[in-house]
């Protein structure tokens, strides 16, 4: 309790001069403990919580433990029903029914196939049935922008088309891209299949390189979106006897295609018949946000977040597919930003009415499935919506390298940037600003509702997405450091300022699909990242894009693009890649309950 005193004057002086450049505040909470941080990150990251994937009981288990100490606090529940949670439905995953069956007939022989032997269905494969003759459309892509169409003089519709995995081997020198074009995307394939008529895919791999076997894909490894046309791969060997009756093969097929890098597309004779039945249940889960509330004098309100889930074993997000199957632990991301949020809500649990405003603890679910957690509660807000003040989420800060972080959304809020950098310094810093509030975290939720947003975040690294993202690596003196400037803002922002009010940021940092990525022209939505029935409901639309001289408005949900029927997100940048700069599209939106047409005239992405 005793400091020397030439300490204490010291601190004194120091204390002096920051009083003058900064009058207001800075002080409430203490600081950021990082032992006791970091015991948080290794409980969420501990292989028990299995990864904390959505439906998994290591994801519940970290429910309960956030849950738990959010009581312990003292905080007051602020989800649905007097509880800490908020519960919403996800799709995680799909299981093979018992009625997959596939049948070729063959100069009038039935061979009936083995169901993961010689075929499987793809998971995003749609469920249904189909009995055609076959057309071989080569890689089954149309690029018109490189004068190639598989597709081109085929009459495809209400067969069955068989098509090579990858793309002709000119498209990414053509294209100028590093790996493979969308061509080679198995989606890109099989939405491609079903705009042109086709009534189910069957896929095949190109041929194997020396020393490569001819495998088939797992079943539950590529995503659980349905692509809307049944998709099965078959073995070679199978496609092959097929092709027989052409007296042909893959291998001569193909080699003729990349040879020339022209199509060699080819109808199978109508007694050859191809008979098949998928059927996939798609899993559904309920997985809940913890919520808890710090109440203040007045009822506006800031919140502090972070989402508590994770890759549990892998999956499609993996970025160490031979892993999958491991546990990802996901300490960085985002068992860093979880224990951040538990952090803050020590240091604040005794400020309880003493703040101008209160503090909604927030730990989301599902934000590795696409920020559902985040967005099912800004449509499901357990407090006005009107009320919240700013937004702060913190997504993978516990590998903070050379003291530096990144703030994102500082252009969101009118008073964000000099609130921000009025407080770095005292934290011994440094800080990359960007202006905008989209990223792939669960910010992005809250900018859709016009909530200003801050977004911390320490950094990508090669650990991110695979089992190796464990908790010893986590520096948790430096993330200490950034939660007392989160707890420093956050008591800014609850204390008695002005409201910062809501800024639109124009920006070239668009979020993942539909709206954004570096592809095709520019339309100028954002997608609402929620789960819709079908079609690709927009969060709003960039003033002056296409989109909003057209009319079109935030709510609204796309369904039709010409005459492409519009199911989900795929589609959606599908159509657009499939558009060119000054194109105009006729497009319809379902307002309400009403069917309204538009024509938008597609401009150059900036
Ligand atoms: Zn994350």
């Amino acid at each position: 309790m005793t400091a020397k005193p030439a300490v204490r004057l010291r601190a004194t002086v120091f204390l002096l001069v920051l009083a003058l450049v900064a009058p207001q505040l800075w002080a409430a909470t203490a600081p950021a403990d990082p032992a006791r941080y970091l015991n948080d990150v290794r409980k969420l990251a501990d292989p028990r919580m299995e990864g904390r994937g959505a439906g998994t009981r290591g994801l519940n288990k970290a429910r309960d433990y956030v849950e738990r100490e959010f009581k312990r606090l003292g905080l007051e529940p602020a989800g649905e029903a007097g509880k800490y949670t908020q519960w919403f439905d996800v799709t995680v995953g799909a299981k093979l029914k018992g009625k997959n069956r596939l049948a070729a007939t063959v100069s009038g022989k039935e061979e009936k196939l083995k169901l993961r032997e010689d075929y499987v269905p793809l998971t995003f494969s749609a469920s249904g049935a189909a009995a055609a003759p076959v057309v071989f459309v080569g890689y089954g892509a149309s690029a018109p922008e490189f004068g190639y169409d598989d597709y081109m003089h085929m009459d495809v519709k209400d067969k069955i088309v068989l098509v090579l995995r990858n793309e002709p081997p000119g498209f990414q020198q053509k294209s100028g891209n590093q790996g493979p074009t969308h061509h080679a995307l198995l989606i890109t394939k099989a939405i491609n299949a079903r705009v042109h008529g086709a009534k189910a895919v069957v896929l095949v791999n190109a041929a194997p390189g020396k020393g490569e076997e001819d495998l088939l894909m797992k079943f539950g490894q590529a995503g659980p979106e349905d692509a809307g046309i049944p998709i099965v791969q078959v073995k070679r060997a199978v496609a092959d006897r097929w092709l027989g009756a052409e007296k042909t093969s893959l291998d001569a097929l193909q080699k003729a295609i990349d040879e020339k890098s022209q199509p060699d597309s080819r109808s199978l004779p109508e007694s050859m018949k191809v008979a098949l039945e998928v059927d996939i249940e798609r899993i559904h889960k309920q997985v809940a946000n913890v919520l808890a509330y710090l109440p203040g004098k007045t009822d506006e309100y800031v919140i502090v977040g972070g989402h508590y889930d994770h890759l549990g074993r892998g999956g499609q997000s993996s970025l160490a597919p031979s892993l999958v199957g491991q546990v990802h632990p996901g300490a960085d991301d985002n068992a860093s930003g979880a224990a951040g949020v538990l952090e803050l809500a020590r240091l604040f649990a005794a400020e309880r009415g003493k703040l101008q405003r209160g503090v909604l603890f927030m730990e989301f679910a599902g934000e590795e499935l696409g920020i559902l957690g985040s967005s099912w509660w800004v449509k499901h807000p357990t407090r006005p919506l009107e009320k919240a003040v700013a937004m702060l989420n913190m997504d993978m800060i516990g590998r903070i390298a050379g003291g530096k972080v990144f703030i994102g959304g500082v252009g969101t809020g009118s008073t964000l940037k000099a609130l921000v950098e009025g407080a770095v310094p005292k934290h011994q810093l440094t800080v990359d600003y960007s202006a905008s509030g989209y990223a792939a975290s669960d910010h992005t939720s809250f900018v859709t509702q016009k909530i200003p947003v801050l977004f911390f975040f320490s950094g990508l690294h090669s650990d991110y997405h695979k089992p190796s993202d464990t908790w010893e690596k986590i520096d948790a003196a430096s993330a200490a450091r950034l939660l007392d400037l989160v707890a420093e803002l956050t008591s800014d922002l609850a204390g008695d300022t002005a409201r910062p009010q809501f800024v639109r940021v124009e920006t070239d940092q668009r979020p993942a699909g539909g709206g954004g990525g570096g592809y095709g022209p520019y339309f100028g939505s954002i997608p609402d990242f929620g789960q819709v029935e079908t079609g690709v409901k927009f969060a709003d639309v960039r003033p002056g894009s296409p989109a909003a001289k057209a009319g079109i408005k935030g709510g609204d949900i796309l369904v039709q693009w010409n005459e492409m029927q519009i199911k989900n997100l795929q589609d959606f940048t599908f159509a657009l890649r499939k558009s060119k700069v000054g194109d105009v599209v006729e497009v319809k939106v379902l307002r309400g309950s009403e069917t309204m047409t538009f024509k938008v005239t597609l401009e150059q992405r900036k």
